[in-house]
């Protein structure tokens, strides 16, 4: 096994630790899915791709990894005040479907969203309403540990109990006292014991249509306990990684921490990751807030913040140009200057095949090679290993020119890890990967002399149409004296 110098950023302890998994190969990660009541957003999709990028590299590691990420179809309140009503039953309430319906709509567009951003699909995709037995089985074991009590039909867990015994908010870094301190007054009205309480079973009014039989009767899951009875189920009691965005900090990792220590007197997680957000003009983008872009309003180049579309594997490289720790802003100049960078790269790519190799190498291929285990090492740097795969670009051209020498070894060597951190880690893949295509080459052909009459006819709508046509597809066209290209 690989003797991995792997260190992640630990949100549980605040610190940088070396990664050592509970069984030697094998590496268990969780990752919070989607609720699917809306179309997934870009910011979703970081989050998605930054995960998909640390399975990656574990993978390139050499770690068998059971990767495990959720579907929530049920459960998700949209408060967890007493009167917080579900946002798949209420999407569906107002589209007068079956609830069904709006999560299979949701569901294939989130898989279909990240197919081409290149992302590989999980291990194991478990639903919320798959696994209603075993949440009741987790809720039934809390009650018994005396973590939760009953209130006509709903479970509560106790967070007061639960503190006596075990920190409450130490992922967060919130203080119980703190916390209580800026929560509403319970007003002798509510179920609830305390205010920071949260549901793990709500009983089910008659109207109410996503519900289950349950030993507290006709009800449905709180959202927090879907993540802890499908992680338990599928990876363990304690697993490796557990991972999601910031904002899932609190209070649903919270909770989960706590509704596993409360079955299982153990903390459920050894390694708890934390994506940061997306933000489009400064702010968070959120689906509540509308402040959001669609991957396929950015492909097809269909917003109004976009002046032309953007192929997938741009926005996927513009992604890893921030830490996934890090905010990432949104603005159509750093998707420019993504696509310049990444076209480099490719043709860089490209390059190493047909460069000539010498009796010595006066670059150091190793030290680079290097840089790039180093970087991902580094809790997953993806920006570091961005510019060192940049730095490299520099040294093809520079061998390219005749003013650098590499031998027929350090080339293999420089070739094979190029192509494993870009495509394997990355996940990038080229543009147009059909380039050498000749049915694709008497399209295009067809297609800019369409485009050529169009200009000569002064026809400008036209032209550029067809250019962002072909931009969105990942072909780019470019005018020069002589001619026009594509690539
Ligand atoms: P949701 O479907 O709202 O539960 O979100 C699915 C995932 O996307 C969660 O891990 C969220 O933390 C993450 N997420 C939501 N908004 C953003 C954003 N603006 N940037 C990055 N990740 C986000
Ligand atoms: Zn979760």
């Amino acid at each position: 096994m690989t003797n991995s110098k792997l260190h992640i950023y630990n949100s549980h302890s605040g610190k940088k630790e070396l990664f050592v998994p509970i069984h030697q190969n094998f590496v268990g990660l969780y990752v919070c899915g989607p609720t699917v009541y809306n179309y997934v957003h870009l910011g979703n999709c970081r989050t998605f791709i930054s995960f998909d990028m640390v399975y990656r590299y574990l993978l390139h590691l050499g770690y068998k990894v059971r990767y495990v990420r959720n579907i929530t179809d049920v459960g998700h309140l949209e408060n967890d005040a007493d009167e917080g009503e579900d946002k798949i039953a209420k999407k569906a309430r107002l589209e007068q479907v079956e609830p069904m319906e709006i999560v299979q709509k949701y569901t294939l567009d989130f898989h279909d969203v990240l197919r081409q951003f290149n992302n590989h699909a999980p291990s194991i995709e478990p639903t919320a309403t798959g696994h209603i037995i075993e949440q009741i089985e987790m809720i039934k074991t809390i009650l018994e540990n005396g973590y939760a009590y009953e209130v006509n039909g709903s479970v509560y867990f106790d967070v007061n109990k639960y503190n006596e015994k075990f920190p409450y908010g130490e992922l967060s870094g919130r203080k119980i006292e703190d916390l209580i301190a800026g929560t509403r007054d319970l007003d002798g009205q509510d179920e609830k014991r305390n205010s920071l309480d949260f549901a793990l079973w709500k009983n089910a009014s008659p109207e109410h249509i996503m519900k289950w039989p349950s030993p507290w009767g006709i009800g449905f899951p709180g959202w927090h306990l879907e993540c802890s009875a499908m992680s338990t189920k599928y990876l363990g009691e304690t697993f490796d990684i557990h991972g999601g965005g910031m904002d899932l900090k609190f209070p649903h990792h919270e909770c989960e921490i706590a509704q596993g220590c409360a079955s299982t007197g153990k903390s459920p997680v050894n390694y708890w990751m934390h994506g940061n957000m997306l933000t489009l003009n400064g702010k968070k983008m959120s689906k509540s807030t509308g402040n959001t872009l669609l991957p396929n309003e950015l492909f097809n180049g269909g917003s109004d913040l976009l002046e032309r579309g953007y192929h997938p594997m741009v926005v996927r490289f513009f992604t890893m140009q921030a830490h996934y720790r890090s905010t990432l802003d949104f603005t159509s100049e750093a998707l420019n200057a993504t696509e310049k960078g990444y076209e480099k790269l490719m043709d860089a790519i490209k390059e190493l095949e047909t460069l000539t190799t010498s009796a010595n190498s006066s670059v150091n291929v190793n030290g680079l090679v290097s840089s790039f285990y180093d970087a991902m090492n580094d809790d997953f740097n993806a920006p570091i290993l961005v510019a060192n795969l940049f730095e490299t670009v520099k040294i093809i051209n520079t061998i390219k020119e005749g003013k650098a020498t590499i031998t027929q070894a350090d080339l293999e060597l420089l070739t094979k890890e190029v192509n494993a951190f870009v495509f394997d880690v990355l996940g990038l893949a080229p543009l147009n990967s059909a380039g050498d295509d000749s049915k694709l080459e008497g399209v295009m052909d067809l297609v800019l002399n369409l485009r050529q009459q169009a200009r000569e006819n002064k026809d400008w709508g036209t032209s550029d149409k067809i250019r962002d046509g072909l931009a969105a597809a990942g072909l780019v066209v470019k005018d020069g004296k002589d001619g026009t290209t594509w690539k």
